[in-house]
């Protein structure tokens, strides 16, 4: 049954992995509207509940066995659509477990280290599920339009020779494929939204006053270098998709289907890791049994030996006698 839906789930996100060594040329190979065998949104509402119960359950499980890390890795233009899939991502998960990174324009703390260092900080633990909303590859994406950033990286003149950006994505996988190989999944999606429907977005934000101050000007700047981004994309996709970290394409013009697609690729990756919560060892379950007897003798003077257990076998029966006394014997039950 497991193998059934993993085998359904790895079909349905192949259409979004960038296969390692393939090239990419984003408008050519990736439709923003893309929505796969999903007909209408009604079943999409429908796949993304599924899909956030199963994840709350595989969280749980991560957390318990503490032994894998999970790093999404959210990229995109503006107005693709981060935020709500992060929202959508972590609603119903336990807030202990995740953590979730926003990175900006670098301080002047972390341009005084090596390009990776701050995104090294804030790396998930074991058992966690980590979120960066932009990311490393900020690196070779806006860092590669505005040279000007690269500038202010105190780069040693060796660092600065040759082809920069190809070192940067030989460097990115390195240090990628060191995470993998240590216990942190790496979950790269890429959010491709077209140049229309950005400008609606963009619109509606400035349409509805309660949206405004999710826009800046700055958004319409970067808008101007819209095939400079393609092209660094396509590029990062490219040379950045690896088989210990592949990226993913997520049509991104319908917002329903954008949030059904991430879910189903994270889905995917924590199926594989397949997580359990850990079983004690014989031993250590007779110990434990001695411990449960020792606490049984300090019952009180009319208390049950084992509450618990007398509150389990009381449900037991009332469940047994049917419906109706079920009920009254909740009713009338201990503790209630
Ligand atoms: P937002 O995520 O929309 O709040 O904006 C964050 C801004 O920080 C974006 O304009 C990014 O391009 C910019 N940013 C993120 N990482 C870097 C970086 N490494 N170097 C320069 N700018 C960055
Ligand atoms: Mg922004």
């Amino acid at each position: 049954m497991a193998d059934k839906r993993q085998k359904r789930l790895a079909e349905g996100i192949e259409p979004f992995l960038v296969k390692a060594g393939s090239e990419v040329t984003l408008s050519k190979d990736f439709d923003p509207r893309f929505k796969a065998g999903v007909k209408k949104k009604k079943d999409g509402v429908r796949l993304l509940a599924e899909g956030k119960e199963r994840l709350a359950e595989y969280q749980a499980r991560l957390a318990a066995q503490d032994t894998w890390g999970v790093l999404i890795v959210l990229q995109a233009l503006d107005a693709a659509g981060k935020d709500g899939t992060i929202r959508h991502v972590m609603s119903g998960v336990n807030p202990q477990g995740v953590k979730v990174n926003g990175f900006k324009v670098p301080s002047a703390e972390e341009l005084g280290h090596d390009f990776l260092w701050r995104y090294a900080q804030r790396l998930p633990a074991r058992g966690e599920i980590g979120i960066f909303n932009r990311s490393h590859y900020e690196e070779v994406l806006v860092v590669r339009v505005h040279p000007e950033n690269l500038d202010r990286q105190q780069l040693p003149e060796a660092a600065k020779q040759g082809d920069v950006w190809k070192r940067r994505y030989r460097e990115i996988n390195d240090w990628e494929r060191y995470l993998s190989g240590n216990g942190l999944r790496i979950v790269k999606l890429f959010l491709n939204l077209s140049k229309e429907e950005q400008r609606t977005r963009f619109l509606r934000r400035l349409d509805l006053p309660d949206h405004n101050w999710k826009f800046s000007a700055g958004d319409v700047k970067e808008r101007a270098h819209w095939d400079e981004y393609q092209k660094v994309f396509s590029e990062m996709l490219t040379h950045t998709s690896t088989e210990w970290a592949p990226w993913y394409v997520i049509p991104a013009d319908r917002k329903w289907f954008g949030r059904i697609a991430s879910l189903a690729v994270i889905g995917h990756a924590l199926m594989e890791i397949d997580p359990q919560f850990p079983t004690v060892s014989r031993a250590r379950r007779q110990e434990l049994l001695e411990i449960k007897e020792s606490l049984e003798e300090q019952a009180p003077k009319g208390a049950a030996a084992d509450p618990f257990e007398a509150e389990e076998e009381r449900k037991r029966k009332a469940r047994k006698a049917g419906p109706n006394h079920g009920d009254q014997a909740v009713a009338a039950g201990p503790g209630d």
